[in-house]
């Protein structure tokens, strides 16, 4: 059980682990490879250069998976936390899926980006909402400036997103809770570093993340069964 008393602000960090359940393989579970290829030859800037279409086609079929995926009670449990100590509740996620939202959580900070919006390579116009899917024959769709559309994904390489707020909420929380998460993908494996001797910090998941030492708790076993009775409110 988690205490949460009315002045607590909660840090949540949720990873492809509590999505698991709803059937969107985790990267380690796909054991880090598409077709052969390893992730980080789709998923990275190096890869967009050298072909979009192959780019394109590995996040049309995880547009696929995740489209037909549906919240599980652990996405359902960190909506209702959200119902109950409103914005005492940061909500930061490395998934790219959609399932946070679709449980009813209404603020959801994700830092590796959306994989349901795209965006111009080239101008400043922001992320839309973008639910198509593409055959590696397709050519790259087409921003009116000329520049490629590109999935709205934080690739390998890249700088996430939300960092300042992200920091802030860091700084400002009483408990820290990660949930689904390997503790070994930077910046997010740091964060429960961050908050050391400030702030109560647990993880959940079956099985210890890289990190473990340096939680206050871990709480072994799925986030679908654990985290609907985590919760106490004090
Ligand atoms: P990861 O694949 O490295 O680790 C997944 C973790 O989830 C593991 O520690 C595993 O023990 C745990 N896990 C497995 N089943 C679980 C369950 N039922 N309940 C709770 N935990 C469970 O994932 P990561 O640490 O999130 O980092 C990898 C990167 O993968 C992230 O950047 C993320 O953006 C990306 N990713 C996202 C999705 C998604 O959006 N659903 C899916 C795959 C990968």
């Amino acid at each position: 059980m988690i205490e949460i008393s009315v002045s607590d602000r909660v840090f949540v960090l949720t990873g492809a682990g509590i999505s698991a359940e709803s059937g969107i393989p985790t990267f380690r579970g796909a054991g880090g490879l598409w077709r052969n290829h390893r992730f980080e030859e789709v998923a990275s800037p190096h890869a967009w250069h050298r072909d979009p279409r192959l780019v394109w086609e590995f996040y049309s079929m995880r547009r696929e998976v995740a489209g037909t995926a549906k919240p599980n009670p652990g996405h359902v449990a960190l909506a209702q936390l959200e119902g109950s100590i409103g914005e005492r509740l940061f909500l930061c996620t490395q998934n790219v899926d959609n399932l946070h939202e679709q449980a009813g959580s209404r603020c959801v900070v994700h830092m590796h980006g959306e994989l349901f919006k795209s965006r111009c390579d080239r101008c400043d116009r922001p992320p839309f909402a973008d639910t198509k899917t593409y055959e590696l024959s397709a050519s790259v769709p087409r921003c009116d400036c000329g520049g490629q559309i590109r999935p709205h994904i934080c690739w390998f390489g890249e700088v996430p997103y939300h960092l300042d707020e992200i920091a802030s909420a860091l700084n400002g929380c009483t408990v820290f809770i990660a949930i689904g998460t390997s503790g070994v993908v930077e910046p997010a494996a740091s964060f429960v570093a961050r908050v050391h001797g400030r702030a109560q910090s647990f993880y959940v998941g079956p099985e210890e993340p890289a990190n473990a030492a340096s939680f206050t708790r871990v709480f072994l076993g799925k986030s679908g069964e654990i985290l609907p009775t985590l919760f106490h409110y004090g």
